[in-house]
């Protein structure tokens, strides 16, 4: 993958259509991928904090969600393709999933925002398989009984909101045990997609 460094941390260069392109790919082959889509408030706070660069470093591909990220690529002299933001890269992968049959399962924001998503998702996409959703209120005695409940269903794609913050360390810490083949962050994705 093309990528351009901003402050080390290297953003793919690819538009909306390569990275589904290159995401489809990766569940055909079944390889285990985090996807980060990364803002400027994440970029700061991963050179603030190092365990947070350390999931930055592991994810598999980071892509340019803030505008504030196309902008510092312009001005490093390295332009970026496009902006490619996580809501947006949410909708076309259930687009492509339509009739691939992907698996997805749908992890974070509150009980009633979750499934609400959970039920709009299903209306848009019948195509895909919505095999699972919980919200996103636990605390890490309940991550094995989470991680067991995912991993039984082997999804494609596992969409986490639960704050930047908290939704990629998490992956990050898990992401072997998730059976999961894609697995990507989407902030207040959910919280849009129920109201
Ligand atoms: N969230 C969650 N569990 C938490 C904290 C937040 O599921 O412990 C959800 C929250 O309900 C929202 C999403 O994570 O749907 C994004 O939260 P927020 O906007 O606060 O995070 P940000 O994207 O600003 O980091």
């Amino acid at each position: 993958i093309p990528t351009v460094p901003i402050y080390g941390i290297p953003f793919s260069n690819l538009t909306m259509q390569e990275t589904v392109q290159w995401l489809t790919d990766v569940i055909e082959k079944k390889q285990e991928t985090h996807v980060i889509t990364a803002n400027p408030i994440m970029v700061m706070a991963a050179l603030d904090n190092t365990s947070f660069m350390q999931v930055m470093n592991q994810a598999d591909l980071i892509v340019p969600d803030g505008s504030g990220v196309v902008w510092a690529a312009n001005v490093g002299g390295q332009p970026l393709k496009e902006r490619v933001t996580g809501f947006d890269l949410l909708h076309e992968l259930m687009k492509a999933g339509e009739t691939r049959g992907y698996r997805v399962y749908l992890l974070g924001a509150s009980p009633d925002v979750i499934q609400a998503a959970h039920e709009r998702l299903h209306d848009m996409y019948p195509g895909v398989q919505i095999v699972g959703s919980r919200d996103g209120f636990f605390g890490p005695a309940e991550d094995e009984a989470v991680v067991s409940e995912i991993a039984l269903l082997e999804p494609d794609i596992l969409f986490v909101a639960r704050g930047a913050d908290t939704q990629e360390p998490w992956i990050a810490k898990y992401r072997h045990r998730l059976n999961s083949t894609i697995m990507m962050g989407v902030g207040g994705s959910f919280d849009v997609i129920s109201g």
